[in-house]
C-alpha cells in the first residue's frame, strides 16, 4: 500500500526554513529547548553580572547600564556553537543567520509536510 504524499508546508504562517513555528508562537518562550543556547550562556554572564554588581551596591539600572556598554566586547566571546553562521549586516544583537527573536530555528522541529495546523499568512 503507499501512503498519499504530504504537500509541502511551505506557504504555512508557521513555516519556517523547513521548520514549524506552531508550538513556539503557541507559547512563546515556554519551551527552552528553543533557545539560542549562545543566548543563553550571555543571559547567564549577564545575571551573574547583576548579581556581583548588586554585591557591590550598584542597582540594577547601573549594573545595566555598565553592561550595555561592555555589549560589544560580550559579543565577541568565542560563538561556541558548531551551527553558527555569521549573517552579514545583522542590525540586531546576535548576527547568526538561524537566530530569530531568541530562539534558535534549527531547534524547531522539522515541517513534515501539510498538517492540519497549516495556515496562511495573513494579509
Ligand atoms: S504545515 Fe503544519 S507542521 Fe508545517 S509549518 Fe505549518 S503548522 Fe507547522
Ligand atoms: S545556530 Fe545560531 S541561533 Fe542557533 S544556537 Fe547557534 S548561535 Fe544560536
Amino acid at each position: 500500500m503507499t501512503l498519499p504524499l504530504r504537500l509541502p508546508g511551505e506557504g504555512c504562517r508557521f513555516w519556517t526554513a523547513g521548520r514549524c513555528l506552531y508550538e513556539e508562537l503557541l507559547n512563546p518562550g515556554l519551551c527552552s529547548g528553543h533557545s539560542c543556547s549562545v543566548l543563553a550562556v550571555l543571559e547567564k554572564s549577564f545575571d551573574a553580572f547583576v548579581a556581583r554588581g548588586e554585591f557591590m551596591g550598584l542597582s540594577a539600572e547601573e549594573a545595566g547600564r555598565i553592561w550595555e556598554r561592555r555589549m560589544d566586547a560580550a559579543l565577541n566571546i568565542g560563538w561556541d556553537c558548531a551551527n553558527f553562521i555569521f549573517l552579514p549586516d545583522c542590525a540586531g544583537d546576535m548576527p547568526c543567520v538561524h537566530f530569530r527573536d531568541g530562539i534558535c530555528i534549527l531547534c524547531l522541529p522539522a515541517c513534515p509536510g501539510r498538517c492540519r495546523r497549516f495556515e496562511l499568512p495573513e494579509r
